[in-house]
């Protein structure tokens, strides 16, 4: 069973732990239309981001009920790409419009490299559609100076940066000593936590100390996150819900040989479940083996409806809606368009 990863990974072995702790989420998901009042009843709402910005969170008067919402998000939000790669340079003003033009209204594109937010930010202020993160991933936190809570926290002030990351920890290809992406997790963790922005983790073959440092670390305070390109484990899964994780889902879950990924999937709530490409990485079934982007999301989003037994729209409104709720500092889809 093989299945590729991101940020110019080569293929890798999916992890097949069926360790079947009590499905705590077993609980049959509530097919029926959204209330979106209703889902606000039982999700954990967090803080809105402490950090004074321009860019000022949304009043907290209650949105519209689903009614208004469903129009607004039906459109999709791809919660994680990396839009500031070469492969997209040639064209990026036709990726982003391929993406709006197949109903795609947000992209969140992912920080990789301190030195390189520059790049990034550049992304976010020239498209008016796209929001970035500020962070360092697991593969490249020993190649740069380490950043500090401070300068995350800094840095994460620009109006469009939205959350932190991606950070986290990485032992399938292990570039990074293990203690020191460890240390450099927990770093971006305290500037979540300090800011009330989401951390986009990125965890990969390092289940058990994963989950050991979000318990740790969520006994010291709580801070937003979630699980991006989900292909770890049921158990990982299962932790991260219970401390109030999102997690995300990439093209890897339309992969034939994925059906553990998609059983993981079908028992997520949906009110925890957010969609992504990882693009230029990872296309989703019927594009395999081409550069991913940002208007593919849309083929992942269905087959996350199939799994769920529930219409595209219905995948699309709560994803949106989950993201929105996570990413409180992006603007709803209607302020920016
Ligand atoms: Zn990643």
């Amino acid at each position: 069973m093989t299945v590729s990863n991101d940020a110019g990974d080569a293929k890798g072995e999916l992890h097949s732990q069926q360790n079947i702790a009590p499905r705590i989420f077993a609980a049959k998901e509530p097919e029926a239309k959204i209330c979106v009042s209703a889902t606000r009843a039982i999700l954990p709402r967090w803080p809105k981001h402490v950090v004074e910005s321009p860019a000022a969170p949304r009043t907290s008067a209650p949105r519209p009920c689903h009614v208004a919402l469903s129009r607004q998000s039906l459109m999709l939000i791809d919660t994680h790409c990396h839009l500031d790669f070469p492969d997209f340079a040639p064209e990026l003003a036709e990726t982003i419009a391929r993406a709006k033009a197949r109903g795609v209204g947000r992209m969140i594109t992912i920080s990789t490299h301190l030195p390189r937010f520059e790049r990034v930010k550049a992304v976010a202020e020239a498209y008016p559609e796209v929001f970035c993160t500020v962070g360092t991933h697991p593969h490249h936190s020993h190649e740069e100076a380490e950043p500090t809570v401070e300068a995350l926290v800094s840095l994460s002030r620009h109006p469009k940066c939205v959350g932190l990351g991606e950070a986290g920890l990485d032992y399938h290809y292990d570039h990074a000593p293990r203690e020191v992406a460890q240390r450099i997790f927990r770093i971006h963790v305290r500037a979540a936590r300090e800011t009330g922005l989401p951390l986009v983790i990125h965890t990969r073959d390092a289940d058990d100390d994963c989950a050991a440092i979000l318990k740790d670390e969520m006994g010291k305070g709580a801070f937003p996150a979630l699980l991006h390109c989900f292909t770890s484990g049921r158990a990982l899964a299962e932790t991260a819900l219970q401390l109030g994780l999102y997690i995300s889902f990439s093209g890897v879950v339309t992969f034939k040989n994925a059906e553990y990924l998609r059983e993981i999937a079908r028992d997520v709530p949906l009110e925890r479940m957010l969609v992504e490409t990882d693009a230029p990485f990872l296309a989703p079934a019927p594009h395999r083996g081409k550069r991913n982007e940002p208007a593919f999301v849309v083929d992942t989003a269905r087959v996350l409806a199939e799994i769920k037994g529930i219409s595209a729209a219905e995948l699309a409104i709560a994803t949106t809606e989950n993201a929105l709720r996570l990413f409180s500092k992006m603007p709803s889809l209607d302020a920016a368009a």
